[in-house]
């Protein structure tokens, strides 16, 4: 089990927002009062290269970030903070995901794990939004694509919010497919069911909008359905997660009624399209998830499970 944690994650400072460094110190703390950190490789940080970046970003915009960070920080849109260190704490956070993938297809390990922030699954080309800087898994898929030979990857986003930039990125990309099941009506107002990508990515997109209220045992069976069906028409050689654990009954922020047990079903129900399709081959990458208490739970369960250490 690759684990991709680092005290340089915490030096994104957001000050009072609800993604804060706090909740990756804590899962650091549970993951050493467990041992589960010893039972792991740990995998290099480094900072993204701009070439990688440029596969999702545009440049400019990198350098806004840079110069934001530069100058003074503070908000750099509506709800994303950018403090001093988060540009470069943001090209490490990419940069993680990036070792991860190359690791994984490169057959050192069949997983890995990557606790990194500020998380990316909203980040646009152009743009911050939601928390996010740079869409740490989307670069990573795209090093997958145009590096390391594979054809198809697919991206599995469980975050109680809809993958809007993830979406957008591969939104015409026949290599990536994109599954996501979110909470809806909810931020950020997109992932209907429509929505299926367009071009030669027609088709490679399935949103799962979910209701609040929908019971836990419905809310497992449409993702269980749903990333068969995608997985069968993709056919993945590797598959990224975009981890979320804001869809817990306790998260201030989501909620979906999920318990801490629902994660590792969630993370069971991957590895048998992993197994069918890969080899195994699974990199999952932290996005939301912010009851600090229940936090470390979540990724305790998922971790275990993807490692099968789980009893
Ligand atoms: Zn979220």
């Amino acid at each position: 089990m690759l684990l991709y944690s680092d005290p340089v994650f915490l030096q994104h400072d957001t000050g009072a927002h609800p993604e804060k460094a706090l909740r990756l110190s804590r899962v650091g703390e549970y993951l050493d009062q467990t041992g589960l950190r010893d039972k792991c490789e740990l995998g290099k940080i480094e900072p993204v290269s701009l070439e990688r970046l440029a596969r999702v970003h545009k440049l400019e915009y990198a350098s806004e970030v840079a110069d934001f960070a530069a100058n003074h920080g503070g908000y750099i849109e509506s709800d994303t903070v950018c403090s001093r260190a988060s540009y470069e704490v943001a090209l490490k956070a990419s940069g993680a995901v990036c070792d991860a993938v190359t690791r994984v297809v490169g057959g050192d390990d069949r997983h890995a794990l990557c606790l990194v922030r500020p998380p990316g699954h909203h980040a646009l080309h152009a743009s911050a939004m939601g928390f996010c800087l740079f869409n740490n898994v989307a670069v990573g898929a795209r090093v997958a694509t145009t590096e390391l030979g594979l054809d198809r990857v697919l991206i599995v986003d469980w975050d109680v919010h809809h993958g809007n930039g993830t979406q957008d990125a591969f939104w015409e990309d026949e290599q990536v497919g994109f599954l996501s099941i979110h909470r809806s009506p909810f931020y950020p107002g997109t992932g209907s069911q429509s929505e299926t990508g367009a071009g030669k990515g027609r088709g490679t997109i399935l949103n799962l909008p979910t209701e609040y209220g929908t019971s836990r045992k419905e809310f497992l069976a449409r993702f269980t359905t749903g990333l068969e069906d995608l997985a069968r028409r993709i056919r993945p050689n590797l598959i990224l997660v975009s981890a979320g654990f804001d869809a817990h009954r306790l998260d201030p922020v989501g909620s979906l009624g999920l318990e801490v047990e629902d994660f590792a079903l969630l993370t069971e129900t991957v590895q048998k399209s992993a197994n069918d399709y890969c080899g195994g081959k699974i990199v999952s990458v932290l996005e939301g998830g912010y009851n600090v208490d229940v936090l470390p739970l979540c990724v305790e369960t998922h971790l275990q499970t993807l490692a099968g250490w789980q009893q």
